[in-house]
């Protein structure tokens, strides 16, 4: 994934990709900018957050475009309430469950992550500087769509998706491949009261610049990174982005850089 290499869908959404995972004809991969909705400012233009304060019906148009620019049928697309915890869906081939996704219109349940291995249901993260984290694994043919801020950071949502991969579908840690998203950078990730809001273990992050005067950036990047390889995910399997939502509130909604703001979206999916 490089700066300002997007793609664009047939109904003019842009998007970028994985350079690692696309590779792979079994996952489909695209992080949409926040160009070519219908929503208007500050939400402009596609945002998919039914919780920003944008209008619900321009919500659902967006929820549409994108799935129809997937080529699905849009009740495959699963939004979750992200709630900042360490929780999952799991849909799983052999689970009737499987068959009667349906939650364009409503966030269905209080999760921060899916796992699946069931083609054509299609995890949809929502972030503004959270990480959306895509886990892939070729040889079982699962995917996880995980939501980590920095409070997932902190209770290490990312190695509990590779547990979930691990023990539910008997995903080898080192076959996975990680992508993380267009999210807060270390230029912009000041944590003024980080004593009280980020555990000691995590303190070795702090990036130390003589310019600031209070608090330190963190880099969560390099946590994330960490998390995958401290679970055995192969560092050379791992492709971050590095691209800062703070830094490019032209391509995607940051709500450090905006505050009122919408979503956009992450979408991965066996297929
Ligand atoms: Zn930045």
């Amino acid at each position: 994934m490089e700066t300002g290499k997007t793609e664009k869908s047939a109904l003019d959404l842009e998007y970028y990709t994985f350079d690692n995972l696309s590779r792979y004809n079994g996952i489909y991969q695209r992080v949409f900018t926040r160009r070519g909705g219908v929503s208007s400012h500050p939400f402009n233009e596609l945002n998919v957050s039914l919780s920003t304060g944008d209008k619900r019906e321009n919500v659902l148009k967006n929820r549409e475009l994108i799935a129809a620019s997937l080529n699905v049928t849009s009740h495959k697309m699963i939004y979750l309430n992200q709630v900042h915890g360490k929780d999952f869906l799991v849909y799983r081939k052999d689970d009737k469950k499987s068959s009667s996704v349906d939650s364009l219109s409503s966030n269905i349940v209080d999760a921060d992550g899916i796992v699946t291995d069931v083609k054509g249901i299609f995890p949809v993260i929502q972030v503004a500087d959270c990480q959306a984290v895509i886990l892939y694994d070729p040889v079982k043919n699962v995917v996880a769509n995980i939501h980590s801020g920095w409070r997932g950071t902190v209770i290490d949502i990312i190695g509990n998706g590779v547990d979930i991969m691990t023990q539910s579908f008997g995903t080898k840690p080192s076959d996975i491949l990680a992508g993380i998203a267009p999210s807060l950078g270390p230029c912009c990730s000041e944590f003024k009261n980080y004593k009280d809001e980020i555990p000691e273990n995590l303190w070795k992050y702090r990036i130390d610049t003589d310019s600031l005067e209070t608090g330190y950036n963190f880099d969560f990047w390099k946590i994330s990174f960490d998390q995958l390889t401290e679970k055995g995910v192969k560092p050379e399997n791992i492709e971050i982005s590095g691209i800062c939502t703070v830094c490019n509130t032209g391509e995607f909604f940051s709500y450090r850089g905006e505050n009122r703001t919408g979503r956009f979206a992450v979408v991965a999916g066996i297929v």
